[in-house]
């Protein structure tokens, strides 16, 4: 019943993708608004405060990155980008911008509605700001800095606890790597790699169950890496 409620704007400017859309949500029963331009996105998201974006990175009045900011200036609403398979960079900026998650041109219909409720449930949970983190057997409070699993208490460095709370709170979403960095390490270490994959590593030998497949500390190719906490 909340899902026949939630309000999807498309902001696409090729009306046969739109129009796909349009029907392929629609049979999921979201309500659909859309945009054909980066004006009429703005316009549109103010009017009706939709619970969803999916945009297209290339519109013909300006791109889909200034759209994110502006948008990110005053609204969370979740974000999701549509991009070819060769916009690799663009896909990296937008989700620096603030984009929640991207879906590759062509997408499958199932994928593309995965994402948008995953986006969705994410914003609720969002919301409720809870500090705790279920990652399989390990529970780590947040607030407290204080973590455990099955064989008691585990110690996590304060650097470790500050890309968990970073990764947390985009939970489900990617996180870049430089957006990791810019909040962990400060802005004058963003070329400096090595120093968050040794802090991931190192996270997941703390906190998997088998830290060469990891369940909870996912690594997006090329992109960053998605936190998965269960519910
Ligand atoms: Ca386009």
């Amino acid at each position: 019943m909340t899902e026949a409620m939630h309000q999807v704007l498309v902001i696409e400017d090729e009306p046969a993708i739109r129009g796909v859309l349009k029907v392929l949500l629609e049979a999921e029963h979201y309500r659909v608004i859309e945009a054909d331009s980066a004006l009429r996105a703005e316009i549109e998201s103010r009017s009706h405060k939709p619970d969803l974006l999916l945009l297209d990175l290339g519109l013909p009045d300006g791109d889909g990155l200034a759209i994110i900011r502006r948008i990110r200036a005053w609204s969370p609403v979740p974000i999701i980008v549509l991009s070819a398979r060769t916009q690799e960079e663009q896909k990296i900026a937008a989700l620096d911008a603030g984009a929640d998650d991207y879906v590759t041109k062509p997408f499958s219909a199932a994928e593309l509605t995965a994402r948008l409720r995953a986006a969705l449930r994410r914003n609720v949970r969002g919301a409720e700001q809870t500090g705790m983190l279920k990652l399989g057997a390990i529970r780590i409070d947040l607030e407290k800095r204080a973590a455990s699993g099955p064989a008691g208490e585990i110690h996590l460095t304060p650097l470790e606890y500050r890309v968990l709370e970073s990764l947390a709170r985009h939970l489900g979403a990617i996180v870049t790597q430089q957006q990791l960095i810019r909040e962990v390490w400060g802005p004058d270490r963003l070329g400096d790699t090595r120093g968050l994959r040794v802090c991931i590593l190192s996270l997941r030998g703390k906190v998997e169950a088998d830290p060469h497949k990891p369940r909870h500390l996912v690594t997006e190719a090329g992109l960053g890496y998605r936190l998965r906490a269960d519910d």
